[in-house]
């Protein structure tokens, strides 16, 4: 049968298709699946030496005859032991296998085989001798063609039980000559320019490289594919983003700087290029598309607000959305008080609640969603729900976004449909994840950046320190102290038990400690994602209003909530969280004048662990332990995009390959300019399709 990359696994050969059930495990259904299917190590096994010249523990491979095999129970019966003795012109070196009953069927006196992994000294008599190697037959059929588990880099892939890394390579032997068939799609002139190797080349270097520099030359492919797909990818989005029409808002030139006048304090110089950045944007008459980055307490909130001021002024509808209710209902308040001198109508629209300011306006929620239809209400304070609820709107020009990265192309369709006419909202999306530059260049090439690399002056710096655990009693004594003086504490307990999902039993746990044993005389909250709107709510009041002194939480609060009386953020268990995750809790203190404390509660004492940690404590901003984070746990834990899909499309590419981003974008530049829809390279539009399908881009 003549083999393709469609071909099915189970077609390739008869152990093919009794191992199809396990390749299907790993998602690999078809030749092309398998080609596909990169190997994350290698074992290099490519240094040939005699006999003579080993060396205890140095990997290696020999090239040797079989002068004796047999094997033999292990005196208690438990272990099937496999002797040989090997041989070469140099020497003769004893062999020894555990529990591999083939080997004695497989090999035979007079047999010429490689022999690959790390010679060790015996115990007895401190002779060399080799456990458990890998070995590969040469028979006079194989002489001269490769071998594919000895003798070379060999590939090491992810697998799963009973799927052999030896079955695995046997079977991608068989689908090598695939490869030729595969559909070159990068135009060639890039390939030339760059240096890179073709697809096929690379494909076969990748999971059999003759050399350490075929296959540095073959990731450098494939990492290149990535990112120019990614970015492909987001440059076809913006273009069809920008087909759309947006409502131009006028600049209120006089009212904007009577607002800013007003303020209880100066904007930094950031929050001013920012607003000014986004207000630009909104009087194009094409959708703004714009992320806004700052770390927590940077004054996101002020910034958009004088954006929100000329839509409203303008007399069109802004429709903000909140990660959570809680958060909800507190921007709403903000809101509410920013624009107190004006008489634009805000309201809060979330599952269980309905609210306006005005008093013309029903609180009662079909009668609210009515208002908003007939385009009566300024801005509609909700959840991220929003999107889903029955509300239409009458003129939505504006929408923002907060806590969130991007917005996906379902999203803005959506709001499109509830937006009155023809016309696409202006978009923002704001988020206190420091993005680095590199990353956001790569992820979020559709968007345009602004960025808040300041915090307002007045600022205390948050005093961090790690606690061991002989401190505590001390640290709960000072903490004792705080709340003495009027202030109030966040206690945040990370998911420890993985059944328990949303970190409930772990949260209970600690607040019965503080309640019963340690703070019995304090009035302690417990807030956690089980827990009804309004219980929430309640708890959230009495914490803002100082009757709850200590806050039990689970990273509910990560993001968002605004209690400036808070002067202490006691972390447990810090050690499993993220950096950038630990900072923006810290955040959630030092908002006001009082000096600030961070603890990061471990019972580590981890080397790692503590250097992790110390970052946290040493770490001027947010964006420099966002580098680091990406060092120690990878994009997708820091990012929290694990479910955005962009990792699936990374298999070999980091998003922090600067070099390979930047040769990357100009060439999407050129080709999305000359050929908008990729009328002239087919194979390239075929592989983003394909790209598209495999990736679930959110
Ligand atoms: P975030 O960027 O985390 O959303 P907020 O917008 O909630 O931050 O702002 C945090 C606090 O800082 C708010 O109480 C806000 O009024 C205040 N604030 C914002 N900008 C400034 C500034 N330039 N100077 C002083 N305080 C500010
Ligand atoms: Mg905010």
């Amino acid at each position: 049968m003549q083999l393709n990359p469609n071909t099915p696994i189970k077609d390739i050969n008869k152990i093919a298709a009794q191992l199809a059930p396990k390749f299907k495990k790993l998602g690999i259904q078809t030749i092309k699946d398998l080609l596909f299917y990169y190997p994350y190590r290698y074992d290099d096994y490519s240094n040939l030496i005699k006999i003579k010249a080993l060396r205890p523990n140095v990997l290696t491979t020999l090239r040797v005859k079989v002068e004796l095999i047999n094997s033999r129970r292990s005196f208690r019966k438990r272990m099937l032991i496999t002797e040989a003795f090997v041989s070469d012109e140099t020497g003769k070196i004893k062999v020894v296998w555990f529990n591999q009953r083939y080997i004695a069927k497989i090999l035979q006196i007079g047999d010429e085989i490689y022999l690959s992994g790390k010679p060790i000294l015996a115990m007895d008599n401190n002779n060399l001798e080799f456990h458990n190697p890998s070995f590969e037959k040469i028979s006079k059929y194989n002489r001269n063609k490769i071998t594919i588990h000895t003798n070379r880099l060999v590939p090491i892939y992810s697998t799963t039980e009973k799927l052999s890394q030896k079955q695995i390579r046997f079977i991608l032997k068989k689908a090598l000559p695939c490869i030729s068939q595969l559909k070159e799609w990068l135009p060639q002139n890039i390939i030339r320019q760059e240096k890179l190797f073709p697809l096929s080349q690379a494909i076969h270097q990748i999971h059999f490289p003759i050399s350490k520099q075929n296959l540095a030359q073959a990731r450098r492919r494939l990492k290149f594919d990535e990112i120019f797909l990614i970015q492909m990818r987001n440059g076809l989005v913006k273009k069809e983003l920008l087909k759309h029409l947006s409502q131009p808002i006028r600049f209120h030139n006089d009212e904007t700087k009577k607002f800013v006048s007003k303020l209880p304090f100066q904007m930094t110089t950031s929050q001013k290029r920012s607003a000014w950045e986004i207000i630009q944007d909104l009087g194009k008459n094409k959708p703004m598309n714009r992320l806004l980055e700052g770390d927590v307490g940077s004054g996101k909130t002020v910034t958009a607000a004088l954006a929100i001021l000329n839509v409203l002024l303008d007399k069109f509808q802004v429709a903000y959305m909140a990660p959570t209710e809680i958060l909800a209902q507190q921007q709403f308040k903000v809101f509410c008080e920013i624009f107190k001198g004006y008489d634009f109508k805000i309201a809060l629209l979330t599952r269980s609640q309905s609210v306006a300011n005005g008093q013309r306006l029903a609180a009662k929620k079909s009668e609210l969603i009515k208002q908003i239809k007939a385009g009566k209400v300024g801005l509609v304070v909700g959840t991220h729900a929003l999107i889903q609820e029955k509300v239409n709107f009458g003129n939505l020009a504006f929408v923002i976004v907060d806590e969130q990265h991007r917005f996906g192309v379902e999203q803005r369709k959506a709001l499109k449909a509830k937006a009155a006419g023809d016309k696409m909202p202006h978009f923002l999306s704001m988020t206190a994840t420091p993005i680095p530059r590199s990353l956001a260049l790569t992820l979020y090439g559709d968007l345009n950046l602004s960025i808040i690399d300041e915090l307002p002056q007045d600022r205390k710096a948050i005093k961090t320190k790690i606690i061991e655990p002989g401190q505590r009693a001390a640290t709960y004594n000072f903490i004792r102290n705080e709340i003495k003086s009027g202030r109030q504490v966040f206690v945040i307990c990370p998911l420890i038990d993985p059944s328990d999902k949303l970190g409930v039993k772990a949260v209970k746990e600690e607040f019965e400690k503080l309640d019963k044993k340690i703070f019995p005389k304090l009035k302690i909250g417990l807030l956690h994602g089980r827990l009804k709107a309004k219980e929430k709510e309640k708890i959230m009041r009495e914490f803002a209003e100082n009757k709850i002194k200590i806050l039990v939480s689970t990273l509910v609060v990560e993001v968002g909530i605004d209690v400036p009386n808070a002067t202490v953020m006691l972390i447990e268990s810090a050690e499993r969280f993220g950096l950038a995750q630990l900072h923006q809790l810290r955040g959630r203190v030092g908002r006001a004048k009082h000096q600030s404390y961070c603890f990061l509660f471990t019972e580590s004492d981890s080397e790692d662990t503590i250097k992790r940690l110390q970052a946290v404590v040493t770490a001027k901003n947010g964006f420099e332990l966002a580098e680091k984070d990406l060092e120690f746990r990878g994009p997708g834990e820091v990012y929290g995009i694990k479910q955005s899909g962009y990792l699936d499309a990374l298999k070999m590419a980091k998003l922090t390959d600067w070099p390979i981003i930047k040769i990357a974008k100009p060439w999407v530049e050129k080709i999305l300019n000359a050929d908008p829809t990729l009328a002239n390279h087919p194979n390239l539009k075929a592989k983003l399709a394909d790209f598209e399908m495999s990736v679930h881009f959110e």
